[in-house]
């Protein structure tokens, strides 16, 4: 069975926050990554890099607290970028959840 790609048209299933922002991201992520044939969207279901890059988002939301605790960056952009890696973890999620539905 073919895996259906987000799209655009899906966004009104998806059309609160956060989900909208997720579904985007899986939309985002799927069209930078597809053309090395790296796409999450594309991966099956079992596939080690799915665990890999999700630690890999995860990890990227460690970072912003201990940019934030170190004082590196301010609370404005600790909140700005949990936002996005939260988003990209749930994308990845998501992704991998539908990949084991299909
Ligand atoms: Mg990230």
């Amino acid at each position: 069975m073919t895996r259906q790609l987000p799209s655009e048209s899906d966004i009104p299933l998806h059309g609160w926050p956060p989900y909208s922002a997720i579904h985007r991201e899986r939309i985002r992520a799927h069209a930078k990554h597809e053309a090395k044939g790296g796409s999450a969207e594309q991966t099956a279901w079992n596939a080690p890099i799915f665990l890999a890059i999700l630690m890999e988002e995860v990890g990227e939301v460690a970072r912003v607290f201990n940019e934030f605790a170190l004082g590196e960056i301010s609370e404005g952009e600790a909140q700005q970028l949990l936002y996005k890696e939260l988003i990209q973890v749930g994308a990845m999620t998501a992704a991998w959840i539908d990949a084991t539905e299909k």
